[in-house]
């Protein structure tokens, strides 16, 4: 069995379903179960649905009808008559969704979150499902949440293998072309619950775990990986191969392309990755596998905007020592604050942090109580794989360096912008 994600900008619109279509006849649709992710910036939308539901915003519905119009647009674009029963199937999913909005009485942001933004994939998949089937190819429509298994850690659920092993091992059904959402999962009470923003490229990897299946790819709008971010970097070039060494750390240090958590399940069993271009199925793209670190050989970029580099040095210049070191980590994790590089000197000790859930004001009030914080905001962390002279120069170039480190393999600097 062969396992494909389509993400969201590969099935923003009606021509990109279409063009799922066309993918799927160029490279054969047998034995294969394809990953979902939500439409477009369809989980961007949902999320701003659940501020103003929490805000109790007056908002609030046309942020819901905004979700259900871009819907309705695509699916008007696909299907032209609208009394195909897509029509009634979405708009099911969206009463449901309306309901449980006005329906529920849980204060617990994370697990209404998971609740909401879950309509992204159910949608997309429903959608792409009847689409197919419109255009003779049957599918079969799994809803996720029935094969993985997760704990209750709404937004950024942990995966029972043992669980989901058995019921993805017993249940797809091979042979057929199988359709399911990236994402999503549900605990022990059948509650929905998320893998983390963006996760569908685990998802597909879970999948590919448990099928043992042949090969992974992922759909992209580039080429395959490449050396940087072609939005960023004029002159990206692609890699042909890489090592699930190399795509870990990659991944690891920031380069979005594919998902962090995908590479170790795939590393297990020795499955490889394939990430192509949606536009140019037949292109050869990148294939990560057992092998060469890089092929061909470069430094690879990779930036972390909005950064925040802060520094703690203890008040009475006395040092830090590992069990400040512990505490202070088991902070960044009770407030959930990622943190992406560290250096240690006698007396301070510095972190580079991403506070996606805007945590760090609360976690700044702990800490001063117990060190001098010292803070940059908006600082931009460029890590340089395999880094030389040049690319130090290119990335230091009309740029304040704040911080540089170095190890063998790997450069990382903080900079800010020069005013
Ligand atoms: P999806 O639609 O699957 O969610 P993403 O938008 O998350 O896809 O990932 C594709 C994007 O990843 C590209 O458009 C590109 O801007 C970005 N990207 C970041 N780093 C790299 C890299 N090293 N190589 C290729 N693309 C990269
Ligand atoms: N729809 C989810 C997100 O936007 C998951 C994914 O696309 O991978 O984060
Ligand atoms: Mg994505």
């Amino acid at each position: 069995m062969r396992v494909f994600k389509f993400g969201g900008a590969s099935v923003k619109d009606a021509a990109g379903i279409k063009n799922v279509y066309d993918v799927l006849q160029q490279v054969g649709y047998e034995d294969v179960l394809l990953v979902v992710s939500a439409m477009g910036k369809t989980t961007n939308a949902l999320e701003l649905v659940i501020k103003d539901y929490f805000e109790k915003s007056p908002s609030l519905q046309a942020s819901v009808q905004e979700v259900k119009k871009y819907h309705n647009q695509i699916l008007m674009d696909l299907f032209e008559d609208d009394k195909h029963e897509v029509f009634q199937a979405v708009q099911h999913l969206f009463s449901d969704l309306e309901y449980f909005l006005s329906h529920n009485k849980s204060p617990n942001y994370n697990f209404v979150y998971d609740q909401v933004v879950s309509y992204g994939e159910l949608v997309s998949t429903t959608v792409l499902s009847h689409y197919m089937s419109f255009r003779g190819i049957q599918t079969q429509w799994i809803d996720v949440r029935h094969f993985i298994k997760t704990d209750a850690n709404y937004r950024d659920a942990e995966v029972d293998w043992e669980l989901t092993k058995n019921n993805i091992a017993s249940n797809v059904k091979r042979k057929m072309l199988n359709v399911t959402q990236g994402f999503l999962g549900s605990d022990e009470n059948n509650f929905t619950t998320t893998l983390g923003r963006e996760g569908s490229d685990y998802t597909a990897a879970i999948f590919a775990y448990c099928l043992n299946a042949e090969s992974v790819t992922i759909w992209k709008d580039v080429p395959g990986v490449m050396n940087a971010d072609p939005r960023y970097f004029e002159n990206a070039s692609l890699l042909n191969q890489i090592s699930y060494r190399e795509a870990i750390e990659l991944a690891f240090y920031g380069a979005t392309v594919i998902h962090p958590k995908t590479l170790q399940p795939l590393q297990k069993k020795e499955i490889p990755l394939y990430v192509k271009s949606f536009i140019n199925p037949l292109l050869k793209g990148t294939v990560v596998s057992k092998g060469v670190a890089l092929e061909p050989y470069l430094p690879c970029f990779i930036v972390k905007r909005d950064q925040l580099l802060i520094s703690l040095s203890s008040i009475d210049f006395s040092f830090i020592m590992e069990e400040n070191i512990s505490e202070i980590f088991a902070l960044f994790h009770e407030f959930k604050i990622k943190v992406n590089l560290i250096q240690n000197s006698a007396i301070s000790f510095s972190v580079c942090v991403e506070d996606k859930f805007g945590n760090f004001k609360d976690l700044n009030a702990v800490l001063s109580k117990k060190f001098k914080v010292d803070f940059n905001e908006h600082v931009t962390l460029y890590t340089i794989r395999h880094f030389n002279d040049l690319a130090a120069e290119m990335v230091e170039k009309d740029k304040i360096v704040i911080l540089k480190q170095v190890s063998t393999e790997t450069m990382q600097i903080i900079t800010s912008e020069k005013q």
